[in-house]
């Protein structure tokens, strides 16, 4: 498997409760390097459009309300096999499905507040780096 790189949040409910370093040691511990990172506020502009994907589902303005709620660090993650072992280290969308050890497992409040964001394939992390990054912001 190729060096691959991914985008990752993380989201309003980890950085509020002083979580960010022990989300990006999980990273770290899993082989994934921090390549691009920032701080940011998102807008409601924003986050609508990078949830756009999602704007039929029941929960779309819950998302994005909560996506603006607090600060986000964004970030590009890079490794071999990233996409899927970044989607690995996170665990599963809710919660009480997610395995033991997984950062969902260990800090997410719900299925809606997990913690975590991370791409789901070649095309959408592509995309999704592009939507928060210039090139030139990612060092790797
Ligand atoms: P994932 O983040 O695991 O890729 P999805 O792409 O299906 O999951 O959903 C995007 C985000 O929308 C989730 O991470 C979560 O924050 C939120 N979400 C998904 N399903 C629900 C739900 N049933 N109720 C509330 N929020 C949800
Ligand atoms: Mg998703």
């Amino acid at each position: 498997m190729a060096v691959q790189r991914t985008f990752s949040i993380i989201k309003p409910d980890a950085t509020k409760r002083n979580l960010t370093g022990k989300i990006i040691a999980k990273f770290e511990d899993a082989g994934l390097r921090v390549v691009a990172s920032k701080r940011i506020h998102m807008t409601r502009e924003q986050a609508e459009g990078f949830y756009a994907v999602h704007k039929e589902r029941p929960f779309f303005g819950e998302l994005v309300d909560f996506m603006i709620s607090e600060p986000v660090v964004v970030q590009v993650l890079e490794g071999e096999d990233a996409i899927a072992k970044n989607r690995e280290v996170m665990g599963a969308t809710n919660p009480a499905d997610a395995a033991d050890g997984t950062i969902r497992k260990e800090f997410a409040l719900s299925i809606g507040e997990n913690s975590v964001h991370g791409s789901d394939a070649p095309e959408t992390a592509a995309e999704e780096i592009a939507y928060f990054f210039s090139d030139d912001e990612i060092v790797g």
